[in-house]
């Protein structure tokens, strides 16, 4: 068999599509290699949210050079969002690249690949296709827990994203494709999968008959054999009741939400274009702990967005300490070419960027540590999912609200299986606890 070398760069819809990519290629009779120097094809699969995430794609382009300098026949790829937006500055800056196409193109990537092989000049796919659902993966995909892409592309323009124009239109996948995928998935073994779109809970609604997320929820739902819902990313503008419903209703989805907030600025929010207000994403925050008490919230906030001032930012530290969330991830503001923001006049300097990251992150892990504090002494579910990272003696999981927690049940229970563990510790990181019975249970509250 030929040799793959897969690398993935940004979120899960990127790690999504290169199993998709690795299950096609093994059709064609390549297996993955995890040694760089054995492959015949060298695909990089791209993230262009953030300046560093390009320019990481391109040291590592560097560094395949030499490679390709000893292997001419080696096949190196780039595929993804930033092929779909710089193709052509990726083919001048990195001309030992053979092969450029984005997602759409991705159900060709075999002949892609094969043509790349062939044509000994580089071959470029960044066109539209037809959405279409790929469930080919590679033997080493994790079993237990998987993501299942439910919908493509971004219509919400916020003004510092690249996401509409790299990933295209909202486009959603039938009801019926999901389902027979998780199934497929359930059969092989998988217990839980986290439903995947740029702004998910618009699910649906290109969809002739339209339908949403929360029907969605019902038919993953009666998948027998599957364990846990879980979702991302959501966008606060598209939070309907009949979604907060669903969360509270249907058994099987995690009372866990990632809601990103981006800002607890009203002028910063208005200048992001994110069609809501501070007073409005608080509201859908109380809307779902008074649906599902228990229900855990992380977040994505950028700082140092054109305009923020000290002011703004204490308004998105004030949001944080409000909600209470159990994670943040804290972005510093990158400006993209082509979008609004970049071309805004009012550019915050990069030291007070990192001073602002610096202290959001600080009281980011405070509130955590305190939510987590509260878990001490509870009894909750929890998904066996591997040995714990500190101690193989040991075993690790989550918990529904996507807690990582750590317990020793070697011998007793095995990876799979669901168990109630009754917290003892609430580490920085990770929760640790004892096998328990199900007499109290947090984040099993259905
Ligand atoms: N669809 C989600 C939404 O709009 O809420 C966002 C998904 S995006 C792939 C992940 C995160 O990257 C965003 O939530 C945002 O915090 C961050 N991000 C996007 N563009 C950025 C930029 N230009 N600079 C810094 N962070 C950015």
């Amino acid at each position: 068999m030929a040799k793959l070398h897969l690398i993935t760069y940004g979120c899960q819809m990127n790690e999504y599509d290169s199993e998709r990519v690795a299950g096609l290629l093994r059709e064609r009779q390549y297996e993955l290699t995890d040694d760089v120097t054995a492959a015949d094809v060298i695909l990089l699969n791209t993230c262009a949210i953030r300046e560093k995430a390009e320019e990481k794609v391109f040291s590592k382009l560097g560094e395949l050079k030499r490679l390709k300098a000893d292997r001419p026949d080696l096949v190196i790829g780039v595929m993804g969002c930033m092929a779909q937006l710089q193709q052509a500055t990726v083919l001048r800056r990195a001309p030992q690249v053979d092969l450029v196409f984005g997602s759409p193109a991705i159900a060709r990537v075999g002949e892609l690949v094969e043509r790349a092989r062939l044509e000994r000049r580089p071959v470029l796919e960044t066109g539209e296709a037809p959405l279409v659902k790929i469930t080919a993966k590679p033997a080493s995909a994790d079993r237990l827990k998987a993501f299942v892409t439910v919908m493509e592309g971004c219509e919400k323009h916020c003004t510092f994203c690249v996401v509409p124009r790299t990933r295209g239109r909202e486009r959603s996948h039938a009801p019926a494709s999901i389902i027979a995928e998780i199934e497929g998935l359930v059969a092989d073994g998988c217990r839980e999968v986290t439903l995947l779109g740029q702004t998910v809970n618009a699910y649906g609604r290109d969809l002739a008959p339209p339908t949403d997320l929360a029907e969605l929820f019902e038919r993953v739902n009666d998948v027998a054999g599957l364990q846990r819902i879980r979702f991302t990313t959501s966008n606060p503008y598209n939070l309907t009741p009949k979604l907060i419903r669903a969360m509270r209703d249907v058994p099987k989805v995690c009372e866990w939400f990632h809601l990103p907030l981006q800002s607890g600025s009203n002028r910063v929010l208005e200048r992001m274009n994110r069609g809501y207000t501070r007073a409005r994403y608080l509201e859908l925050v109380d809307a779902l702990r008074d649906a599902e008490p228990a229900m855990a919230f992380s977040t994505d906030v950028i700082v140092g967005f054109p305009g923020e001032t000290e002011a703004d930012f204490e308004a998105t530290l004030d949001v944080v300490e409000r909600v209470g969330y159990d994670n943040v991830f804290a972005f510093r503001y990158s400006r993209r070419p082509g979008t609004p923001a970049a071309a805004m006049p009012d550019q915050v300097p990069d030291d007070v960027k990192a001073d602002r990251n610096r202290r959001l992150l600080e009281v980011a892990q405070r509130v955590a540590g305190e939510r987590s504090a509260r878990l001490t002494g509870r009894t909750m579910e929890v998904l066996v999912d591997g040995t714990s990272r500190r101690s193989a003696g040991e075993l690790s999981g989550r918990t529904r609200c996507n807690r990582v927690v750590n317990f020793d049940g070697q011998g007793r229970v095995a990876v799979g299986d669901i168990v109630h563990v009754r917290v003892t510790d609430a580490l920085p990181h990770s929760l640790r606890g004892t096998l328990a019975t199900p007499e109290e249970a947090v984040c099993w509250s259905k």
